[in-house]
């Protein structure tokens, strides 16, 4: 089984994701897939892609769900990829090391030259976020893009995740998380950001901001020009709709 770093920084890189925003485009998905194929990760295999049971691996993928009914109906397009959790059991399960969070700057990454394939990773990781390729026979997942994060080729607006350098409409953010007076941590604490299925414990790093309310519902409150976000815990909360999904 495999340790986490005992003395690790401050420093927690991840992603805030504003689900308000999100049109399910996939941009983040093809983008990352594309940035991944050439860099560290290695070619992302598609399997009988133009078949009916296409197989591949992607480090982000998009969900796309209706949710309520008649008015109170709506679209949620739900971004998933690793979360970078400070308590990954996918790291502490792996019995040959290859799974590790970086002390440095809190990555978790999988070092694919030990890895067995043997997938407790992917079993133990809650939130689906593990990819197994079946060509390569080692599991993968996201990066974070550590190959443009600190590439000093690259130019300094450049050095974010692909997908977040991708996406049409700024829903997805990244920095430090562990810095509070992060632009990050701001947008979060402003927003009301939230942990993905906190229950579990893995304490994951990368934030969701919840969908506001449909702009006629807050205007019948009255409060159309001070949005706040769905309260995840609330019975509409589409935050906890999404939990309650993944629980499942
Ligand atoms: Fe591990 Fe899953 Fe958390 Fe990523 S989201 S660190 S794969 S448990
Ligand atoms: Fe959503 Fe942005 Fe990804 Fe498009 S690129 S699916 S808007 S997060």
């Amino acid at each position: 089984m495999t340790s986490l770093p005992d003395h690790r920084s401050s420093k927690r890189l991840g992603l805030v994701i504003d689900l308000d925003v999100c049109v399910g485009c996939h941009a983040c998905a093809v983008n990352c897939k594309e940035w991944n194929s050439g860099g560290v990760a290695a070619p992302l295999t598609d399997l009988n892609p133009y078949d009916e049971d296409p197989l591949g691996v992607w480090f982000n993928r998009v969900h796309t769900y209706e949710t309520g009914d008649g008015g109170q109906g709506r679209t949620v397009h739900f971004p998933r990829s690793c979360l970078h959790c400070d308590e990954p059991a996918c790291v502490t399960v792996c019995p040959t090391g290859a799974s590790y969070k970086r002390a440095e700057d809190g990555i978790v990454l999988v070092n694919e030259d030990i890895c067995i394939g043997c997938k407790l990773c992917s079993w133990a990781c809650p939130y689906g976020a593990r990819e197994y390729d079946y060509d390569a026979g080692v599991m993968k997942k996201c990066t974070l893009c550590i190959d443009r994060i600190y590439n000093e080729n690259l130019a300094a607006e450049d050095r974010v995740p692909a997908c977040v350098a991708t996406c049409p409409t700024s829903a997805r953010h990244f920095g430090d998380l562990g810095d509070p007076d992060s632009d990050i941590s701001k947008l979060v604490r402003e927003r009301g950001g939230y942990d993905l299925m906190p229950e579990m414990g893995y304490k994951p790093v990368n934030q969701y901001l919840a969908p506001r309310p449909r702009r006629t519902e807050a205007a019948a409150l009255g409060a159309a020009s001070q949005l706040q976000p769905l309260s995840p815990d609330s019975a509409g909360g589409l935050l906890g709709w999404i939990d309650r999904l993944l629980s499942n």
